[in-house]
């Protein structure tokens, strides 16, 4: 509730020129009634919330009443505005607390600015106009300026962090993969060698290989290749069958010349693997050979002791399968195949030899034994026609005395060449001891086994066999026997030793008719 203040006014005091209409009206000096009323009004325009806008209609002003009433309320509404926070007032007003006014709301609406740019980071404003406030406004955008500076160095180290955790993270991860990856491999290698450890059968150690390989590196089809010298062929070949049998046979006699094959030369070279994204971009490809569908392909050398001995060769039908990823994990397959696949080539090499005669090639007698117990069982159970052949060479004595016993040697192996080329596949061909020799003939009549050693008997005696400048002259002795008819024998064992027995009575026929010729013997049923 407004209370007007005790107030006391003189002409001294300013309210000189405050006069009532009345006195205007007749010009005389106000009353102290009309004083009072001029006064009211502008201690009302000073202290009191609502005020009239208009002066009462009786109380004439003087211009210089007007001015200062006109004055005050000018002054009073900048002020109410000020308090509002309103500083866009306009103030036309005169005189000091105008002026003083207006040089606050000038210096407010300068600081507002200043404080908008701090605001947008300026922190280089400064207030001077505005005493004590100035100083705490100053201050606090320094110390904004710190803050923010600070501010940044902690927001540089929290991104430098982030980005080394991320980092770290990753890191982890690709380890964590790589790790999988290691175990999985390691834990499919265990594996493959408890297989490969299972056998030493060379072709069942290729086939596990191929099984195995798969459980690591993809692939449609594949193939062990061997190597030997400047040539890979191969020797156990996957899944072609799906590509047609014509592609599968071919596949499986494919004979590569490693000169002209840059892909599996590389393998030779380099000693590591080769991928190839799309062999229909890859000049080297030989489709004459392979011709299959296949696009990606992916080759590792198999390496024991230094040497090349095998290569895996995986296709794939789509392009761009195969990575560098996939080479290493087959190369790091193939090192451990490397030496099953060597136990398994060295076995069967000891297995061969074990049946093998060493000077001649041919097979040994013990194995000539074995061999002949399964043929002589497999002619009776199915009726068919079993002969055996024992050539002997005639006055070979002669020839170690005339020439040497090197000499001799050779013409035992070159014989023993020319009768392996001559016989069949099926064909037994074995070193019986010295300079006589037995071949073993499944399916063969007697006569058929006559015609076969006459056509040997023309052969060695129309081949000189050459032996440092000079030919060497040799002919051999034939005794031929074959088993003929049903269940011929009393048992396999008394029936071989029956069919040699004779075959031996042959050929004593044979040297006794002079030599260079063919007798026949026939165990009939
Ligand atoms: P025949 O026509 O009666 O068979 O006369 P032959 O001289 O061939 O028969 P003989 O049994 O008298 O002599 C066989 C010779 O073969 C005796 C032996 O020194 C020789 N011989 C046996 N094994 C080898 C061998 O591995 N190398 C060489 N160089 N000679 C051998
Ligand atoms: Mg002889
Ligand atoms: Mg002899």
């Amino acid at each position: 509730m407004y209370r007007r203040p005790n107030l006391s006014f003189s002409s001294e005091n300013g309210f000189d020129g405050l006069v009532s209409m009345n006195d205007l009206q007749h010009s005389i000096p106000p009353t102290i009634e009309t004083t009072a009323r001029w006064v009211d009004r502008l201690a009302d325009i000073i202290f009191s919330p609502q005020i009239e806008t208009a002066i009462q209609a009786d109380l004439v002003p003087t211009p210089q009443a007007e001015e200062i009433e006109q004055n005050l309320l000018e002054v009073r509404q900048a002020f109410l505005a000020l308090a509002n926070g309103d500083l866009n007032f306009e103030l036309n007003a005169k005189g000091i607390l105008a002026g003083a006014l207006k040089t606050l709301q000038a210096n407010l609406r300068h600081l507002t600015w200043q404080t908008q740019q701090v605001a947008k980071g300026d922190f280089s404003q400064r207030v001077d106009f505005m005493g004590e406030f100035s100083t705490a406004f100053n201050l606090m955008v320094e110390q904004l300026a710190e803050m923010t500076v600070e501010l940044q160095v902690q927001q540089d180290e929290l991104i430098r962090r982030n980005d080394s955790l991320i980092c770290e993270v990753e890191e982890r991860e690709r380890a964590e993969q790589a790790e999988r990856e290691q175990r999985q491999l390691a834990e499919t290698m265990v594996a493959a060698a408890k297989a490969l450890s299972a056998t030493l059968d060379l072709d069942e150690v290729m086939d596990i290989m191929l099984e195995k390989i798969a459980d690591i590196v993809p692939y449609d089809s594949a193939v062990i290749m061997q190597v030997e010298g400047t040539t890979a062929f191969t020797r156990r070949a996957k899944n072609y069958q799906r590509y047609g049998k014509e592609i599968e046979d071919r596949v499986k006699n494919a004979r590569f010349n490693l000169l002209e094959t840059p892909n599996l030369a590389s393998l030779l070279t380099t000693l590591q693997p080769f991928v190839i994204a799309d062999v229909n971009q890859y000049p080297g490809w030989n489709k004459k050979i392979t011709g299959n569908p296949v696009q990606s392909w992916l080759g590792t050398p198999v390496i024991a002791r230094g040497k090349v001995i095998a290569l895996f060769s995986l296709d794939k039908l789509e392009p761009g399968f195969y990575t560098d990823k996939h080479g290493q994990k087959l190369k790091m397959f193939a090192s451990h195949a490397a030496l099953a696949l060597e136990n398994a080539r060295l076995y069967q090499e000891v297995q061969r030899l074990a049946i093998t005669d060493a000077l001649t090639g041919l097979y040994n007698r013990r194995y000539f034994f074995e061999r002949a117990v399964d043929e002589m069982d497999r002619s009776r159970r199915y009726h068919h026609p079993l002969a055996v052949i024992m050539m002997d060479l005639d006055h070979f004595k002669k020839v170690n005395d005339q020439y040497g016993h090197p000499a001799g040697d050779l013409v035992l192996s070159t014989i023993s060449q020319i009768v392996k080329k001559q016989l069949r596949q099926s064909d037994i061909a074995a070193r019986f001891g010295g300079e006589e020799f037995i071949f073993l003939l499944p399916e063969t009549t007697l006569e058929q086994a006559e015609q076969i050693a006459h056509r040997l008997r023309s052969i060695i005696a129309e081949f000189p066999i050459p032996y440092e400048g000079k030919k060497i002259k040799i002919t051999a002795s034939f005794g031929v026997s074959s088993a003929q008819g049903s269940n011929p024998f009393i048992d396999v064992g008394r029936g071989i030793e029956q069919i040699i027995a004779l075959s031996d009575e042959a050929l004593y026929q044979a040297k006794q008719a002079g030599r260079n010729t063919v007798r026949g013997r026939l165990i009939a049923s």
